[in-house]
């Protein structure tokens, strides 16, 4: 899960890809590992690669609820809420 959609590592693309998962993301996966890294690691079945996908994951969706729960308090939440769905539901280019 990034803000730019849904990534499939398993994709070839990200082979050689030396960008983090999310470019935006503070997570112990993207502060250290590259996208072919990580790639590497899911490919072979490598726990230590579902942990930091695990680890990620999670940081993006408390970054996202805790994104919606400001937005409540501002009376922005239907605003946010759009911009959320369009940007998690666009999927990049694969
Ligand atoms: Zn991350």
């Amino acid at each position: 899960m990034t803000w730019q959609g849904r990534l499939n590592l398993r994709n070839a693309r990200y082979a050689r890809d030396p960008l983090p998962l999310d470019e935006a993301c503070g997570c112990p996966a993207c502060s250290r590992f590259s996208r072919a890294y990580l790639r590497h690691l899911v490919n072979q079945n490598e726990l230590l690669g579902l942990r930091l996908l695990s680890l990620h994951n999670l940081r993006f969706l408390l970054e996202l609820t805790a994104n919606a729960r400001r937005a409540i308090e501002r009376g922005e939440f239907r605003s946010y809420k759009a911009e959320a769905l369009a940007r998690l539901a666009a999927a990049p280019k694969e």
